[in-house]
């Protein structure tokens, strides 16, 4: 996973524990309707014709479950996953020895696909329109093209910018799902199946607590989850009810809408140090000690969406409701 996403302690990746609370079907996938019919309806054609998927590109913040669907693609359609993200793919070569190796629908995921070499992107062109890959070989005057046949596969990318895939990468993906952040409901039935696989008790009312501070997002919900159920094992409590749930919660100072430590960092810095804005992203980083792209891709969207603060050509600004939720005064 990226590495942009290790700073930001609720939004760590959380491979090593996750894997058995990753949904396996469509059907133990919670919530985002549309997505899930259309992959639907795309699984059960290419099944029915023998062929591979069309290429699969979802956009939309990190940890809303992009990877999760291509695991589900993938067992679906009883082929292999291929694991990999943009930066990690530095030099053509990497990407021709991933490319070689797929079999007959085997699907490929990569991670961040936005973050991929211009030259890595003009190799998946033709990788993905007709399954064929142009390798140079030799350098100087004995260079010289070879082409090299593919088998069938498909290609899941994933974005957390889908603004900045090139239109010729775009148009190059049959199926274009995004994925938007989950109302607490969807997010606590998501957390009382993980409660269930976690062998823990959760009652319903501490499951709408959990769920309306983690930030629309299924990862934090279920990392939330795994520190209140330590929390309540530590007070020897046989089951997670709402008072335990909001003890441990305010140990994390997480408010009741999911902003953290960070959150609330960077509106005092635009209310406090910029009379409220507008300040440039760059300065705004550097003041909160966090990388520009990280406060892009993981904090802003759900500022946003609550209407915190406002994206102008200036900059960011707080909004009335920055001061409000923070008892400032304008
Ligand atoms: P992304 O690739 O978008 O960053 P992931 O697919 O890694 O997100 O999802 C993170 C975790 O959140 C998964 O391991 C899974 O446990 C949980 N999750 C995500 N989406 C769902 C969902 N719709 N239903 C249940 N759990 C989910």
């Amino acid at each position: 996973m990226s590495e942009e996403f290790i700073e930001s302690s609720w939004a760590q990746p959380d491979e090593p524990f996750e894997v058995p609370l990753r949904p396996q079907s469509l059907d133990e996938f919670v919530g985002q309707e549309q997505v899930r019919k259309r992959l639907e309806v795309s699984i059960s054609a290419a099944k029915g014709r023998g062929e591979a998927l069309g290429h699969c590109l979802f956009s939309g913040p990190p940890g809303l479950g992009k990877t999760t669907l291509a695991y589900i693609m993938a067992k679906s359609m009883r082929t292999q996953l291929f694991v990999t993200s943009g930066p990690a793919i530095e030099k053509a070569g990497d990407l021709a020895g991933l490319l070689t190796n797929l079999k007959k629908g085997d699907i490929l995921f990569i991670d961040e696909i936005h973050r991929l070499s211009k030259l890595a992107e003009e190799y998946l062109y033709s990788a993905m329109e007709d399954f064929s890959l142009d390798l140079m070989i030799d350098s100087g005057p004995n260079a010289r093209s070879v082409q090299v046949k593919l088998n069938p596969f498909t290609l899941v990318g994933a974005t957390t910018r889908s603004g900045l895939l090139s239109a010729p990468m775009r148009s190059r993906f049959l199926i274009n799902l995004r994925l938007d952040y989950y109302d607490a409901a969807t997010l606590s039935s998501i957390l009382l199946r993980s409660s269930s696989i976690l062998k823990t008790t959760l009652h319903p009312d501490a499951a709408i607590e959990i769920a309306q501070r983690s930030r629309g997002t299924p990862r934090i919900a279920n990392n939330l989850l795994r520190w209140v159920r330590d929390y309540t094992e530590t007070h020897k409590k046989k089951s997670i009810d709402l008072m335990t749930s909001r003890e441990a919660l305010e140990m994390l100072s997480i408010d009741e809408l999911g902003l953290d430590e960070m959150d609330k960092k960077i509106l005092n810095v635009i209310i406090e140090h910029h009379k409220g804005g507008p300040v440039g992203l760059t300065n705004l980083a550097a003041a909160v000690g966090e990388e520009p792209h990280t406060l892009e891709e993981v904090y802003e969207p759900y500022l946003i969406l609550q209407g915190f603060i406002k994206r102008t050509p200036r900059g960011r600004e707080a909004t009335g409701l920055a001061y409000q939720h923070l008892k400032k005064r304008i």
